[in-house]
């Protein structure tokens, strides 16, 4: 039963658009469960009424027609009680209700099961047969298990499918994609589509400059591809059985003219570039092996996909050689951004982001809220490798990407964006007045930087320090780890920029979703595995190159401060705390005069929230990072989109720890700041003030919104409001409470996302 189900699912998968996987899926479930009906039934999202949409048995030329109200007949039964109804005659049911022209009536057992997607039900599933009888548990449950297992690829099928005909329509039609707000505002560009290195499946699609140029790469890559595999195979000549040394044969075979090869080069001559043209044959060939029967055959998909990726990297080599261009309003749009992808546009011409994968709190995102560029994340039902060249407009305050606009939509984006520009233009009049509440009270606002673009912006906005430089950033840019000298380098521009104003530099936090390309690191469970601080306690000889290139930049300044990442327990802080005491002896040794810097620790694992004082009391300060503990404290990882609506940073839980931290700092007399991405919120701001916060660290690009929020309120007000807000138990009615005060003080627009 495993394998079918798995068969079936896979099928579907490869189906192109909702209509061929409900037919795959009526035709393979009907085969499968020896019945002699299977239809499918989906919700009307405007109506609301379940249409007959595919069958196996009855009537083909009602699909479209046919339809039932919610709640009507016992296909609308199953969808309104959200469970299986199962009958031996459906007819003697109170329920049941005939659809004239299906060809039902002499069908009497009836199983119908809901068709749900993240609590929506989007139709059912129905088998009948003529004979009375109730269908057996197993056969239930087998229906069950696979309509939930379908119902994803039914949603993403569902959306990606009419907006693929809407792509394929010539110029198209508008259509409009759900994902997750990732940076916010609007942007209108050209999208530029990222593929990563030698993947089939994340190809763009475009027309050919030159077929003859075209072809001629494609050519050369097959011929290279083939001295690979001859050289290959000639080396294990002798270590393999004639049999499986024939299997060299059929791969150059494969590649030949008269097969894959052939059918590729004919694509090219159509119009299509090498590379599309490549992916587009080999996903058919890949999908068509794994559909097969049998297992040895299935497996060959892998050998395919082997072959077409070894020719798609050299392709792929090729095109590196030519210097890309990129349109004046780029939009970057690609499975999953890297920081590396968004270093290779010029920052005049980057204008967007769209990432399928993510979502709001990846560190992809991250960046871009730094750079000030609108960006959605997790749009999973982006058809993005189709995108190439089409203008697209991106909404980062509700996480939605609109394609092919009409132009009155257009025209109310382009207002938005003019819109956003005048409030910045406002808010830099706040430049050089201090974060200073009504009340006098002094809440200094520090940036987060990362790249070198950082330091300017920062220092527009009137950032009074630097409360966390992710140093992982310049790593993450490289081929190797920076050399000591190197780092010195990075690190002294940074000091230097801010000087006198304090440079909080976080040892390297790689892991989780932020991996080195020439320091891989595969795990299953990447954040709660090898991260941090764990890693570099492990490697000694890298964590120590960083904290002495560190203390040597900033020799003659004074002004760095070491913050360790990840920390979960005591020892860990000791033995980090160690080794930058030893860094620092070295150097003197050496003969160079310099301090030794304040050591702090991130607060951003629930363990660390527990020993906050054993923690302060040996460190010169804390820092709460708040993406990490809201992740870990909710255990919902804020890289999947799939959960991303349960990341809460204004949850009761989140808020308790927050003033747990400063409780701790203040009872051991250690200054506590905060650096995640709350503190850049201006909602988040008045609580934090109000929770004894010393500094609020964030982005450069939040940083005037929430200079003014807090410039419109008094502290003793601040303070009311979290004593209030403390005793709610929903985030939401924290949320709502929150939003209420920001309206009556007139700073609404940093609040409600602008709805187009
Ligand atoms: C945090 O976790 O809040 C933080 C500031 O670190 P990062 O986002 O880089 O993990
Ligand atoms: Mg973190």
């Amino acid at each position: 039963m495993l394998e079918t189900l798995r068969n079936i699912v896979q099928e579907v998968n490869a189906a192109e658009g909702l209509n061929d996987a409900l037919e795959i899926i009526v035709k393979r479930v009907r085969d499968a469960m020896g019945t002699e009906v299977c239809s499918v039934y989906m919700r009307d999202e405007h109506s609301g009424r379940l249409v007959f949409r595919a069958t196996e048995g009855l009537n083909a030329l009602q699909i479209g027609e046919a339809s039932l109200a919610p709640g009507e007949g016992l296909v609308g039964l199953v969808a309104s009680r959200e469970e299986p109804v199962n009958l031996e005659d459906a007819e003697s049911h109170p329920r049941f209700q005939l659809l004239k022209g299906l060809g039902e009536e002499s069908f009497h057992a009836f199983l119908g099961v809901p068709i749900i997607h993240q609590r929506d039900v989007l139709g059912v599933l129905v088998i009948q047969q003529a004979k009375r009888r109730r269908f057996d548990e197993s056969e239930e449950a087998f229906l069950v298990t696979m309509s939930a297992q379908l119902a994803g690829v039914i949603a993403h099928a569902r959306v990606t499918g009419a907006v693929q005909e809407e792509l394929r329509a010539g110029a198209g039609g508008p259509a409009r994609i759900n994902g997750i707000a990732g940076a916010p505002g609007v942007a209108i560009g050209t999208a530029v589509v990222v593929s990563p290195v030698a993947d089939l499946f994340a190809v763009p699609r475009k027309p050919a400059v030159s077929r003859r140029d075209e072809l001629r790469a494609f050519k050369a890559a097959l011929a290279a591809v083939r001295t690979d595999i001859e050289a290959v195979s000639e080396n294990l000549r002798g270590e393999m059985s004639p049999e499986d040394h024939a299997l060299f044969d059929v791969y150059l075979g494969i590649l030949g003219d008269s097969a894959i090869g052939g059918e590729v080069a004919r694509l090219i001559k159509a119009g299509q570039w090498a590379q599309g043209a490549l992916s587009e044959v080999m996903i058919r060939h890949i999908r068509h092996f794994e559909r097969m029967e049998h297992s040895y055959l299935r497996e060959r998909a892998v050998d395919v996909k082997d072959l077409g990726t070894r020719v798609l990297a050299y392709l792929q080599d090729e095109a590196k050689k030519e210097l890309k261009s990129y349109p004046e309003q780029t939009i970057l749009v690609g499975e999953e951004l890297t920081a590396s992808a968004l270093g290779e546009v010029p920052r005049e011409r980057l204008v967007g982001l769209i990432s399928v994968r993510g979502s709001g709190n990846s560190h992809v995102a991250i960046l871009a809220r730094a750079m000030g560029v609108p960006t959605v994340m997790g749009a999973v039902d982006l058809p993005y490798t189709r995108l190439q060249d089409r203008e697209v407009v991106i909404d980062g305050y509700n996480g939605i990407v609109h394609l092919n606009p009409l132009p009155e939509v257009r025209a109310r984006f382009q207002a938005l964006a003019d819109q956003d520009k005048a409030v910045s233009r406002d808010l830099e009049s706040l430049r050089d007045l201090p974060c200073e509440t009504l009340d006098g009270h002094r809440l200094p606002l520090w940036v987060n930087t990362g790249l070198m673009a950082d330091v300017t912006r920062s220092l527009e906005q009137g950032a009074e320090g630097v409360g966390l430089y992710r140093t992982e950033v310049p790593f993450l840019l490289r081929d190797r780890f920076p050399s000591e000298e190197e780092q010195r380098q990075i690190y002294r521009e940074q000091l230097e920029a801010f000087a006198p104003r304090p440079v909080t530099m976080r040892t390297l936090d790689i892991g989780g979703d932020k991996a080195l390309p020439y320091f891989p690191i595969a795990e299953d469970n990447p954040f709660l595995g090898w991260r941090g601080i764990r890693v570099t306690l492990d490697h000694p000889e890298i964590f120590l190159a960083q904290v002495r290139a560190m203390i040597k930049a900033n020799a003659g300044l004074g002004n760095l401060r070491i913050l360790l990442p990840m920390i979960s327990n005591i020892a860990e802080l000791e033995e980090a705390m160690a080794l930058i005491h030893r860094g620092h002896r070295e150097i003197v040794q050496e003969g160079t005069d310099v301090t030794l810097p304040p050591i702090g620790v991130m607060v951003e694992v629930p363990s660390a929230v527990y020993q906050a004082r054993a923690l302060a009391r040996r460190a010169d300060f804390l820092s709460v990072g708040s993406n990490d503990l809201t992740q870990y404290l909710l255990a919902v990882d804020r890289n999947n989109s799939r959960v991303a609506d349960l990341y809460h940073s204004f949850h009761p839980a989140v808020l308790q720890a927050l003033c747990a931290v400063v409780e701790a700092g203040q009872a051991e007399g250690k200054p506590v700041s905060i650096c995640g991405e709350l503190a850049g919120d201006p909602l988040a701001a008045v609580l934090l003030l109000a929770m004894g916060y010393e500094v609020l660290s964030m982005n450069a690009t939040a940083l005037p919104r929430v200079k003014k929020t807090l410039r419109s309120i008094t502290r003793a007000d601040a303070c009311a409001l979290l004593a209030e807000v403390m005793l709610l138990e929903h985030s939401a009615a924290v949320l709502q409470r929150l939003q209420r005060l920001m309206t009556e003080r007139g700073l609404q627009q940093f609040v409600h996302a602008p709805v187009a």
